[in-house]
C-alpha cells in the first residue's frame, strides 16, 4: 500500500507545527496558551454534540479533558449518554456503578459529591452514566423546565471546574437539549466519511433554537474532524467540503484515524495517559490548546 493514489502532497504536511501547512490545508498558528489565574473560577462548559453515533463524541470528551487537565485545568467531564461509554472509557463500569449523573437530573436527595467519581488522571473527574438515564428521557417530559435539569446540575459546582464538557447521546432528544440548554459551547465532531454532512442541517437548527429559546449564552466553539485518513483522496474530499462549508470553525487539529483509540477503550483510560507519545495523545494536546484560546477570545 505504498502508492495510494493522493498520497504524495498529503504526506508532507498535516503535523501540528506552527507556521506551518496544516491537515486542512491552511498555516497552523502559533498558539499562546492563556496562563493560568488564581482567580476565581468560570467554568466553560462544552456539549460534544452529532446525533449520528461513531463520530468521535466520546473520544473526544475524554482525551480533550486529560489533555486540558495536563495543562493545569480542573476539569469535570459529565457522561450524559445512556450507553455510558465515556464512564466505561475512564475505567468505571456502568452497571457496576451505584449512582449517576440520573440520580442528581432527577432530584433525588443525593448530592453532586455523592456521585462525582475523580480518576486517575488528577484533576479530571467524572458523572457518571448507565443505562437508568435513558428513564429520564421520558420522566423528564413531565417537569417543570425539563431542558433545565442538567443546568441545574451543573450551576452549584461551575465555580469548582474550569472546563465541564458533556458526552451527549446520538440523539436529538430530551438529554441532548438539556446538554445544549447547560452549555456555553458546542463542539461538532464529524467523521471525514461520506454523509458526514447529512444530519447537519436538523443538528445546526436544533443548536439556533435552543439559543433563540432557551440559552442565549449559547455558541458554537467549532467543528472536529476526526477518524481523518490522510491516505485516502476519500478522505481528504469530505474535508475539504467541511472547510467548505464551516470555514475557520473547523479546528486547525485533525484528528487521525487509528487502532489506538479503540484500544485506549479497552484500557479504560486516555489516549494521553495509555500512549502518551502517540500522534493521536498529541493531535488532542494540540485540540486542548486550541481550545484554550479560542474560549479565552471569546
Ligand atoms: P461517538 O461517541 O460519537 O459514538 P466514539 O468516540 O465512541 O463515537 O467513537 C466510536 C468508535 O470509534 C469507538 O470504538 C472509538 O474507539 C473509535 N474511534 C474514535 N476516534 C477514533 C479515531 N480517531 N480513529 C480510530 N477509531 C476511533
Ligand atoms: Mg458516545
Amino acid at each position: 500500500m505504498a502508492t495510494h493514489g493522493s498520497e504524495g502532497a498529503s504526506q508532507t504536511h498535516g503535523d501540528e507545527i506552527p507556521g506551518e501547512l496544516d491537515a486542512t490545508g491552511r498555516i497552523f498558528p502559533d498558539l499562546v496558551v492563556p496562563s493560568l489565574d488564581d482567580g476565581p473560577r468560570t467554568s466553560t462548559v462544552i456539549a460534544m454534540c452529532n446525533q449520528k453515533g461513531g463520530v468521535g463524541k466520546t473520544t473526544t470528551t475524554i482525551n480533550l479533558g486529560a489533555a486540558l487537565a495536563e495543562l493545569g485545568r480542573s476539569v469535570l467531564l459529565v457522561d450524559f449518554d445512556p450507553q455510558g461509554s465515556a464512564s466505561l472509557g475512564l475505567g468505571v463500569h456502568p452497571h457496576t456503578i451505584e449512582h449517576s449523573v440520573y440520580d442528581l437530573l432527577m432530584g433525588s436527595e443525593l448530592s453532586f459529591d455523592d456521585v462525582v467519581i475523580s480518576n486517575r488522571i488528577p484533576g479530571l473527574d467524572l458523572l457518571p452514566a448507565n443505562i437508568d438515564l435513558s428513564a429520564a428521557e421520558v420522566q423528564l417530559v413531565s417537569e417543570v423546565a425539563r431542558e433545565q435539569s442538567l443546568r441545574r446540575v451543573i450551576a452549584p459546582v461551575r465555580d469548582r471546574y474550569d472546563f465541564v464538557l458533556i458526552d451527549c447521546a446520538p440523539s436529538l432528544g430530551l438529554l441532548t437539549i438539556n446538554a445544549l440548554t447547560a452549555a456555553d459551547r458546542v463542539i461538532i465532531p464529524m467523521e471525514a466519511e461520506y454523509f458526514a454532512l447529512r444530519g447537519v442541517a436538523l443538528l445546526t437548527d436544533t443548536i439556533n433554537k435552543v439559543t433563540e429559546r432557551l440559552n442565549s449564552d449559547l455558541g458554537m466553539l467549532g467543528v472536529l474532524v476526526t477518524m481523518f485518513d490522510a491516505r485516502t483522496l476519500h478522505s481528504q474530499q469530505v474535508l475539504a467540503r467541511l472547510l467548505e462549508v464551516f470555514g475557520d470553525e473547523v479546528f486547525h487539529t485533525v484528528i487521525r484515524r487509528t487502532i489506538r483509540f479503540p484500544e485506549t477503550t479497552v484500557a479504560g483510560e486516555p489516549i494521553t495517559s495509555y500512549a502518551s507519545s502517540s500522534r493521536g495523545a498529541a493531535s488532542y494536546r494540540s485540540l486542548a490548546k486550541e481550545v484554550l484560546v479560542r474560549c479565552a477570545r471569546q
